[in-house]
């Protein structure tokens, strides 16, 4: 049986987009449209000789409803439950922002393993927001662009010490 590995993060961080880089396919709607529907998605992965099972955490199906919040936390609680490791994805440019505390709380709180990912930190962009993110308890930041590719070395490390 495959170990598996969960993505997970506030919206808008780049899930999706790092979901789609690994598994190699366009399995995972990208959209920054709020409201958009994107549903859990799964995908096998062979990463440089690591073979893993991977879900994509979303659950953005209405734009503004009181019940969104309490889905996504049901989902991510889920896709963590199921994990050996958890990607946790940040965006660097933004820096650490409300939204992104339930989310790192529920990973804290399960104490499973996780690797901090500072995303959208292609060209040396976001070191401030990376920096920031040490705050959130859940180790180093490898700074990251899902879109571009960098990074992907330290996170082929990363997974290849969690697995
Ligand atoms: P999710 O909601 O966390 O799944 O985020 P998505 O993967 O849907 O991406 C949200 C937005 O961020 C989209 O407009 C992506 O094109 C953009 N994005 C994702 N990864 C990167 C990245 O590495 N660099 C930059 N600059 N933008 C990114
Ligand atoms: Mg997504």
């Amino acid at each position: 049986e495959l170990p598996t590995v969960a993505i997970v993060g506030r919206p808008n961080v780049g899930k999706s987009t790092l979901f789609n880089r690994l598994v190699g396919k366009k399995l995972a709607l990208v959209d920054d449209r709020p409201g958009v529907t994107r549903d859990r998605r799964e995908g096998d992965v062979a990463f440089g000789g690591l073979n893993f099972r991977i879900i994509d955490t979303a659950g953005l199906e209405e734009a503004d409803s009181a019940t969104l919040l309490g889905r996504m936390r049901m989902q991510t609680e889920a896709a963590i439950l199921e994990a050996d490791v958890v990607l946790f994805v940040i965006d660097a440019r933004a820096g650490i922002l409300p939204a992104d505390q339930p989310f790192a709380e529920l990973v804290r709180r399960a104490g499973c393993k996780v690797i901090l990912i500072a995303n959208k930190a292609e060209g040396g962009a976001g070191m401030a927001g990376a920096y920031e993110s040490f705050r959130l308890g859940l180790g180093d930041p490898i700074p990251f662009s899902a879109e571009h590719g960098e990074g992907i070395g330290e996170l082929h490390e990363a997974l290849k010490e969690n697995l």
